[in-house]
């Protein structure tokens, strides 16, 4: 690997894969290529990619051309004309998105998505989807309390005393620990559920209450990760958050399952009960959403209450998300590059290579 390509993203992303700060860190190993305005949306000057030693390329044509490696976090080929062989490396999102992959099962090119990275103490520096996670988290409370037609904290005035607003947030993982993290720090009541057991000590270290729903299934074989509920447990959930909805005055759910759709969690009914201007904001919205009425990138008004299903949420905080991804990109492709000639197998690129010179390699893609 001689060159590294950065791609700007399209229209709708804000975000550039790699900063400055990567750029001069993978320099002394690679050239770094660097589309012309690609950190711009995200407040990284083309200055500031030559200082630190990139290359300025006019378009994304000359990155695809001159480059062996391209980085782009979503920005996928789009089966322009290749000379010679190419490594894509980025978040395509391919297991959710599977026909993503199909672009790329061409002779000479390789595709790394870091959605796939597992979740081991060595990826961790490379872990794309905790980066995605812990802003969107964030940006969600704060879409929520702008939403909302209440104050989050107790506020004591000349006009008597504002009660603080009551959060409730479903799914414990790392959006949402940063979500109840964010709303107390606002000062709001913050009341948490999640089916993975390992997830209370969590919630109430940050001071949130965890609602208690008996008799989900939980296993440690799914890597950390959640497992789907049976038809039964999830309407034992839903009759528990019934209340626990109705009372909320905000309600941000994240609750994912990898490769799934997400649960539902939260039904029409429910929304009905709710108090008006009451906020959801669902950041499942990409897999089909918790709440029965989200429609992704839409604000749905019924009875008052707003629903709102952002798929990009941390595009809008773009200087940090591209900070956060850029740390992990940069740790990826110095691992890549230590390990590809001699430990091509290792779980990290193992677990992240989907296309192999054109065959589709992955394990976890392909279901075995
Ligand atoms: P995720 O985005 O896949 O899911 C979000 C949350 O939804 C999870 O906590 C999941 O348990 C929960 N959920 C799923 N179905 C639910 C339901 N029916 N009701 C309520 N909640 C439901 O998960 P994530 O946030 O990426 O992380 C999951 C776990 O992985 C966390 O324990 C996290 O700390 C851990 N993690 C480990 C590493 C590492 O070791 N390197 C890195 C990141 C995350």
């Amino acid at each position: 690997m001689r060159s590294i390509g950065v791609l700007k993203e399209g229209e709708r992303r804000r975000l550039v894969a790699l900063a400055p700060a990567g750029v001069a860190r993978l320099r002394p190993q690679v050239k770094v290529l660097v589309q012309k305005g690609a950190g711009r949306a995200a407040g990284f000057t083309d200055e500031a990619y030559l200082e630190a030693g990139a290359e300025l390329v006019d378009g994304r044509a000359d990155v695809m051309q001159q480059a062996d490696v391209i980085l782009g976090h979503d920005s996928h080929y789009r089966g322009e004309k290749l000379d010679g062989p190419k490594t894509f490396l980025g978040f395509f999102n391919v297991l959710n998105d599977r026909a993503v992959v199909d672009a790329y099962a061409h002779n000479g090119i390789s595709l790394y998505s870091l959605d796939l990275i597992p979740r081991t103490t060595l990826a961790q520096a490379m872990d794309v989807l905790s980066s995605v996670a812990s802003i969107s988290g964030y940006q969600a409370v704060l879409l929520a309390a702008e939403r909302s037609l209440a104050t989050v904290p107790m506020i004591t005035s000349a006009g008597g005393t504002l009660r603080p607003a009551r959060f409730l947030v479903m799914g414990a993982g790392v959006a949402g620990l940063q979500a109840i993290a964010t709303a107390k720090r606002l000062g709001a009541v913050v009341r948490a559920y999640d089916v993975r057991a390992a997830s209370r000590t969590e919630v109430e270290s940050l001071g949130a209450t965890f609602i208690e729903v008996n008799g989900a299934i939980d296993t440690r074989s799914a890597g950390g990760y959640a497992v789907e509920q049976a038809p039964e447990q999830l309407e034992r959930i839903r009759e528990v958050i019934h209340s626990e909805a109705a009372q909320a005055d905000v309600v941000i759910t994240t609750a994912k399952i990898p490769g799934k759709s997400a649960p539902l969690l939260i039904t029409e009914e429910m929304v009905l009960a709710m108090k008006p201007g009451a906020v959801i904001v669902d950041l499942a919205a990409g897999t089909g959403g918790n709440c029965a009425l989200t429609e992704p990138d839409a604000t749905v008004m019924r009875n008052e209450v707003t629903i709102l299903g952002p798929t990009a949420i941390e595009c809008s905080c773009a200087h940090s998300t591209s900070f956060l991804l850029s740390n992990n990109y940069t740790a990826f492709i110095e691992h890549l590059l230590k390990n590809h000639a001699e430990r091509p197998n290792d779980e990290i690129l193992r677990g992240t290579r989907v296309v192999e010179n054109g065959v589709v390699v992955n394990a976890r893609y392909l279901g075995n």
